[in-house]
């Protein structure tokens, strides 16, 4: 079942930004306070429609109130009238503002703009792997991709930029100057606290050989190869960003990183080993990749 913080994330794409008391419903106790203390969501005025709870039909009615104010209700067309309890009624919805806000803070900002499109802002600069890229948050849908890219260009620019985005997206786009990532796997929620994990950004960074090349680090197809394993061990445990697996495996998701780059001034062979043990992988087929790779 997804988390409420993942919900949270693909409401974002949605024109709804809504969470009825039936969708909370469903969520932990601990899910919600933090989602709230994290200011993410807030409470609305209550419903004024609701879906019929009593017939198989899943209406929306039009919430009734008595006269006093008291009772509300809705008129089944065939159960006739039906009390409310009134908790139904509560409704919540996501703070855009906020949430740009939290992960500019994280990227150790927490200067955002809003930029003239509708639910798309600058959340600031932030050096990473030898780059001072522009941050964007876009609360969209996939087919608002192509005009969200327009606005960032013409709001400032060709210039190197990452945009989070509510959804698994194609990495990069114009000779790799826009990154697109999806904000599920760049940050998440701790003790109410949005984390952004800047070894994976650095990542998206570093990948590019336009934009850098260092001598330490291994061909593309070996990381991603690398990275392919981490994934398939992660969908397989229900564990949906590096830093939740770092937490998982007991190694920070600095070090897994470095692992995936074969970075070893980070990592000693017994932890790699170790780590490798957890996950079912054998030495040979980490070091393996799409193509074998041949050391002479
Ligand atoms: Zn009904």
């Amino acid at each position: 079942m997804e988390s409420a913080w993942q919900l949270f994330l693909r409401q974002l794409a949605s024109p709804d930004l809504q969470f009825t008391h039936d969708d909370v419903c469903g969520w932990s106790a601990d899910e919600f306070e933090a989602l709230t203390a994290a200011g993410l969501i807030s409470e609305m005025a209550l419903a004024t429609r609701v879906v019929c709870d009593v017939c198989e039909a899943d209406h929306w009615e039009r919430v009734r109130w008595s006269e006093d104010g008291k009772r509300a209700y809705i008129v089944c067309p065939e159960a006739g009238i039906v009390d409310l309890d009134l908790e139904r009624l509560r409704q919540w919805k996501c703070c855009l503002q906020q949430f740009a806000g939290r992960i500019s803070k994280a990227l150790g900002r927490g200067e955002v703009r809003p930029v003239p499109a509708s639910r798309l802002w600058f959340l600031g600069r932030h050096r990473t792997a030898g780059h001072n890229p522009h941050f964007f948050l876009a609360a969209i849908g996939p087919d608002e991709l192509p005009t969200t890219i327009k606005a960032v260009r013409q709001a400032y620019g060709r210039v190197t930029a990452m945009l989070f985005v509510p959804f698994p997206s194609p990495t990069s786009t114009e000779d790799g100057k826009l990154r697109m990532v999806d904000v599920g796997k760049a940050a998440s929620l701790q003790d109410g606290q949005i984390a952004v994990d800047l070894e994976f950004i650095e990542e998206q960074f570093g990948d590019s050989g336009a934009l850098r090349v260092s001598a330490k680090q291994p061909p593309k197809p070996l990381k991603e190869h690398r990275r392919a394993i981490l994934r398939t061990y992660m969908e397989g445990h229900q564990i949906h960003n590096m830093q939740a697996l770092g937490t998982h495996l007991g190694i920070e998701a600095s070090i897994l990183h470095a692992m995936i780059r074969g970075d070893t001034s980070k990592y000693g062979d017994t932890r790699l080993e170790t780590m490798l043990r957890r996950i079912g992988c054998s030495q040979a087929k980490w070091d393996g990749g799409p193509k074998p790779i041949r050391r002479s």
